[in-house]
Parts: structure tokens; C-alpha cells; sequence
């Protein structure tokens, strides 16, 4: 079975020492209210109707999570922290991150802060359901 190019890129920022110790740095408990997360980098959370793709969105002062229900816990969680990454990227706390590898980041620094084999996004929110986080 092949892994997709963008896997691979995920589980190498996942497994980047720099990346494990930013997420354990900035996440202590990264299973923590994510409205004291947010209140702790000056952030406000907000919930929308984001439609099915889009599971949250960051913007410098704001992160918006979505309400689609089809997101569950696991899911939910994955996406805000992802949003952390971007907040960390804008802030310059991350190292930096040429713009067009930023999603990929994102997505492995929400697995280095969860301890998350990256595998599990080969299957996308199913694979998110199904982890043990
Ligand atoms: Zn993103």
C-alpha cells in the first residue's frame, strides 16, 4: 500500500523533535478546555456552521471551530489543535514554515501534541473517530 505525498510530509513534521517538544511546550494538556487554551494565547474561540469540509478556521485574534456534527470529539479536537498551529506560525513561536508546507505542519504538529500516529488521517474523519486520543 502506497502512502500519499502529503502523508509523508505530515508524519515527518509529527516526528520532528522541534515539532514534539513546540506541542508539548505550548500544549501541556492538550485535552484541556479549548477555551482556556485559547484565552491562554490571547485568543477568542468562537463555533459556526463551517459546511462539511471546513472543520475550523484561524484568524490572528480568533479561532472558529465548526458545529457539523459529523465532526466527532476526536475530530473536533484534531482540527483545533491544527488551528494552534497556525497560531503558532503566525506568532512566530513555530520555526518558520514556508507557507505552501504550513498544512502539513499543522497537521503534524496536532499529532506530536496528541501523541497521534498521522496514519489515522490517511482515513480522515473516520480514521479520527476511530483513534485512540
Ligand atoms: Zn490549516
Amino acid at each position: 500500500m502506497s502512502i500519499p505525498v502529503e502523508m509523508t510530509a505530515v508524519e515527518r513534521w509529527a516526528t520532528e523533535p522541534r515539532t514534539v517538544a513546540l506541542a508539548a511546550s505550548l500544549l501541556p494538556d492538550p485535552h484541556a478546555d479549548p477555551a482556556l487554551i485559547c484565552a491562554s494565547f490571547g485568543l477568542r474561540l468562537a463555533e459556526s456552521d463551517l459546511g462539511g469540509y471546513v472543520h475550523a478556521v484561524y484568524f490572528p485574534d480568533t479561532i472558529v471551530c465548526s458545529t457539523n456534527p459529523a465532526l466527532g470529539p476526536n475530530g473536533r479536537r484534531f482540527a483545533f489543535l491544527h488551528e494552534i498551529g497556525h497560531h503558532a506560525v503566525a506568532t512566530g513561536r513555530a520555526p518558520h514554515i514556508p507557507p505552501e508546507r504550513e498544512e502539513a505542519f499543522c497537521d503534524g504538529f496536532a499529532c506530536a501534541a496528541l501523541a497521534l500516529d498521522p496514519a489515522v488521517l490517511a482515513d480522515g474523519l473516520r480514521g479520527l473517530d476511530q483513534a485512540a486520543v
